[in-house]
């Protein structure tokens, strides 16, 4: 079976060990490559050449350091159809979506581009009588991001990207479910003239994670995935003293008043909750119309938006949305359907029969529940997949209680004619980002990315000027220069 080497020290590195995890193709269910799962011996590995390569890195002017991104990003859009097919086939995104997921990293990669800008300290000249005082950015070291499946193209680069700008040597883990990409782009970016060992991808599963953890030499770690993990890896690594910002998972809620557009809003809902498959920490799963005309017109409209929805494979162009990504995702996203059943939830669309391609991929046709309730564990957790819950909600303040008190608070969205409503909203919902009429309102690259409560552990959100200052640190400088210099007594002085 092909094997996904690990990419250490500027080349491609099989597997040291014995322990591998198979590789699956969505559509079909069948595994088409493993991949190994590295430990302390393949990290290690990787820091070292990290660590060798780090300070020559940092001391090459920060324009030369953004000319690197700059060929990266030309090389990877030159290589745009061939990566999103390849993710597609391990992810089971569309197309379309899998080229959506290169272009939203390669924004972060334009904004670190910027470097040179962006890393400009501060000045105060007279601070004191001859005292002037200035900050510095400076890299942290060697760095490491761990990454989830769902978003393998986009997410390792809104940490790499700046990152590297900022002058550090990253190292990646990625999904051990979909690992080509990122190992892809490592490739590209030595390609594009970065030295060896300042990208590095290790494979592996927790103990490759255990391992980046206790790393004497890691410097920082940024992670994204489940909110159990994100939890895990910030309180193992804060005590170690390390540097972490962990973004967990979402339960992200649309808020429909009476007076939205109600055609608009049920279409974007639809595109919003089931488009790849569900699985997208932005995804809104949970959608509030407030009062009960409201509830009755959106759901009607719901239910036709899903029975236009085409469930298909990657490369069908009419294909709204694929596979899941594993069969046993697919089985955990089921648990979640029976369980709503069981809570008394109706189900109003049930996607449990839905088997295009004779059954055997990990498909799963959209589903809606509608009079779900506040109390119910289906409600409460991530299901990350194509199931939509309605929650009724008889005023504004019902409604807005909702994502409010949810425990996770990633984002959510109001959809209404209303300034004066979404003022309100905005300013008292309790989660990190708002959609105003916008479903998935995921901040442009040049803004930050980050969640409240269970979704982010840590202060720093994701890309924009957190990414600078999440990849630097500030070193301060007071300085006093002696008047003039030692002069022979038969010279005048330097000044007057
Ligand atoms: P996951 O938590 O299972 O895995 C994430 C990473 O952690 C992977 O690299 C994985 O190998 C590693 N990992 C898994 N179990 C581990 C363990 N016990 N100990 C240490 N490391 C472990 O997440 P996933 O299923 O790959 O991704 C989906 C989740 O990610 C969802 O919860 C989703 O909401 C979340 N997510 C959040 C954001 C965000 O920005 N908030 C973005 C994308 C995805």
């Amino acid at each position: 079976m092909r094997e996904i080497p690990h990419f250490i020290a500027g080349a491609p590195t099989p597997g040291g060990g014995e322990r591998f995890a198979e590789v699956y193709d969505p559509v079909c269910g069948r595994a088409q490559a493993r991949v190994p799962l590295g430990g302390p011996a393949e990290l290690d590995q990787a820091v070292q050449a990290a660590a060798a390569a780090q300070p020559a890195w940092a001391a090459v002017n920060p324009q030369r350091r953004a000319r690197v991104l700059l060929e990266f990003k030309r090389l990877v859009e030159s290589r745009m159809q061939e990566l999103a097919e390849l993710l597609s086939s391990e992810h089971g995104k569309t197309l379309p979506d899998s080229r959506g997921d290169i272009q939203r990293g390669l924004d972060v990669i334009e904004f670190a581009c910027g470097a040179p800008h962006l890393l400009k300290g501060e000045y105060t000249e007279g601070a004191g009588p001859g005292i002037d005082v200035y900050s510095l950015r400076q890299p942290l070291g060697v760095v490491a991001g761990i990454t989830p499946f769902n978003f393998p193209a986009m997410i390792p680069m809104w940490m790499l990207g700046p990152a590297i700008a900022c002058g550090n040597a990253f190292i990646l883990k990625p999904s051990e479910k979909d690992p080509s990409v990122p190992v892809r782009l490592a490739e590209l970016m030595m390609e594009a003239g970065a030295p060896a060992g300042i990208l590095s991808v290790v494979h592996g599963d927790k103990a490759a994670v255990d391992a980046i953890i206790a790393h004497p030499l890691i410097q920082a770690v940024s992670f994204v995935g489940s909110s159990q993990v994100a939890q895990y890896v910030y309180a193992a690594a804060t005590a170690l003293g390390k540097r972490v910002q962990a973004m967990g998972g979402a339960k992200n809620h649309g808020i429909v008043l009476p007076d939205a557009d109600l055609d608009q809003a049920a279409r974007d809902i639809a595109g919003a909750a089931f488009g790849s498959a569900g699985e997208r920490c932005m995804a809104l799963p949970v959608v509030v119309p407030v009062g009960e005309q409201t509830a009755e017109a959106l759901r009607a409209r719901l239910v036709a938006s899903i029975a236009r929805l085409r469930v298909g494979v990657p490369s069908d162009p009419q294909a709204d949305y694929g596979p899941l990504v594993s069969g046993e995702h697919r089985e955990r996203v089921l648990r979640y359907i029976e369980m709503g059943v069981e809570e008394g939830a109706e189900l109003v669309v049930d996607g449990r029969g839905l088997a295009p391609r004779g059954g055997a991929g990990y498909f799963l046709g959209p589903t809606l529940f509608d009079r779900v309730s506040p109390s119910m564990r289906s409600y409460q957790e991530e299901i990350f997949g194509p199931v939509l819950q309605i929650v009724r909600a008889a005023s504004f303040e019902e409604a807005l209680a909702l994502p409010s008190a949810h425990p996770y608070g990633n984002g959510a969205a109001v959809f209404t004619r209303s300034g004066s409503a979404a003022r309100e909203f905005v300013a008292r919902v309790r989660v990190g980002m708002v959609g105003i009429n916008v479903p998935i309102p995921v901040p442009v690259a040049y803004h930050s990315f980050g969640g409240w409560k269970r979704s982010a552990f840590g202060d720093a959100n994701q890309h924009g000027m957190d990414g600078v200052r999440f990849f630097t640190r500030i070193k301060t400088v007071t300085a006093r220069w002696p008047q003039g210099r030692p002069a022979p007594a038969e010279d005048p002085p330097p000044f007057p």
